[in-house]
């Protein structure tokens, strides 16, 4: 609608139009079942017939194998910091961690409460701008897993490729929150793969962890209920009672991604919205930077500073009263941050490129 801004932030983040309409279409009384899905138990067939339609069109995005399952958890990608160690390791068993940016940090930290995790390769000295190449990777054989951050959220560098396992189970883990469903994924090298579903895939208060069934069933008898996905597998994600009117919505956006051709398509639309962008930034002579490393740069996330730094606020209100909202970057690291998600038009994109290039001509 004419109201709506081309919003760049990172999470909660902007979702697609038709998909909000729909919803408000079906807000107060969803398919002639006289009640909102807020309203509705979630045991009764509408809601189960909502939570198992939206497993399955992620299974038909992402191709998920038979012998994984899709839990639908709360409490953020947060949480899975600890739900993972809590179980799969015992306390004195050793994880891998490779540490690419923030959010890869914060997992390591946590997961040091509840078994005995090693960085393995840390981009910190180099401000998070790289990944490493998996060769030189000094990987634990004994550890039982290899935990990554498949795209740094606040850093904005994104694995094109992924490191193969050499822990004696060959598991890897990633944390997809912010490029989830942004391209297409082959699940099969992957133990677990969780993301929030905030950024690409629905609203806040809906975390996905697609999960190698033989990994479940082994958790620490210190594991709250909540957090061991025996209990929410055995129970097909309804112990308790789950997030309903997000797992709706997140239902909404995949049926949208298949609608529109499936990943594949989906993540060439989203080169094409990060090449706009990132060529402004580079041609422009150095007004706008990107420290990021070419070859890793995010498609879904795009920092960048401003070589007159003085300049930035100004930018930000500028593109704020152009209705492009939400560029400040994280304020752990300053700068401009664009994050360009599956649901961002390739008309936001154009948009702000077109005034980031009249920006410069009024400033350089
Ligand atoms: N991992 C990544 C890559 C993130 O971007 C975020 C949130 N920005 C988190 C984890 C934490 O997610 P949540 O807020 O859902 O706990």
């Amino acid at each position: 609608s004419q109201d709506r801004v081309f919003n760049f932030a990172a999470g909660p983040a902007t979702l697609p139009e038709n998909v909000l309409q729909k919803a408000e279409s079906e807000l107060v009384n969803w398919r002639n079942s006289g009640m909102s899905v807020m309203e509705m138990s979630h045991r009764g067939k509408d809601f189960v017939s909502i939570i198992e339609k939206a497993e399955s069109d992620l299974r038909t995005l992402l191709n998920i194998p038979s012998d994984y399952a899709v839990l639908f958890l709360q409490g953020g990608a947060t949480t899975q910091f600890a739900s993972i160690p809590l179980n799969l390791c015992n306390p004195n068993d050793s994880v891998d961690y490779i540490v690419t940016g923030s959010w890869g940090d914060k997992a390591f930290k946590e997961a040091q409460k509840y078994c005995k995790p090693n960085v393995i390769w840390s981009g910190k000295s180099e401000k998070y701008t790289k990944i490493p190449s998996f060769d030189d990777l000094k990987q634990n054989p004994d550890a039982k897993y290899l935990h990554i951050c498949a795209n740094e959220t606040i850093h904005g560098v994104e694995f094109k490729d992924y490191p193969t396992p050499k822990n004696k189970d060959g598991i890897l883990i990633a944390d997809m929150s912010s490029n989830f469903c942004s391209k297409p994924v082959d699940v099969s090298k992957f133990g677990i793969i969780y993301a929030g579903a905030q950024k690409n895939v629905g609203p806040s208060g809906v975390t996905i962890v697609i999960i190698r069934k033989d990994l479940i069933g082994n958790a620490q008898d210190i594991t709250p209920v909540m957090l061991d996905y025996k209990i929410h597998a055995e129970n097909n994600s309804l112990y308790n009672t789950p997030p309903c009117y997000g797992i709706y919505m997140c239902g909404l956006v995949f049926e949208d991604l298949v609608n529109q051709g499936g990943l594949v398509e989906v993540e060439k639309r989203n080169m094409k919205k990060a090449e706009i962008l990132y060529n402004a930034i580079d041609g422009s002579g150095g007004f706008y930077r990107c420290p990021v490393e070419k070859s890793v740069r995010s498609l879904m996330n795009v920092p960048f500073t401003l070589e007159k730094s003085e300049l930035e606020a100004e930018l930000i209100k500028e593109a704020t009263k152009e209705k492009m909202v939400q560029l400040k970057g994280h304020r752990s690291v300053g700068g401009m941050r664009a994050s360009i998600y599956n649901a961002m038009p390739l008309a936001g994109v154009e948009k702000l490129v077109t005034f980031m290039k009249d920006f410069q001509s009024r400033h350089a």
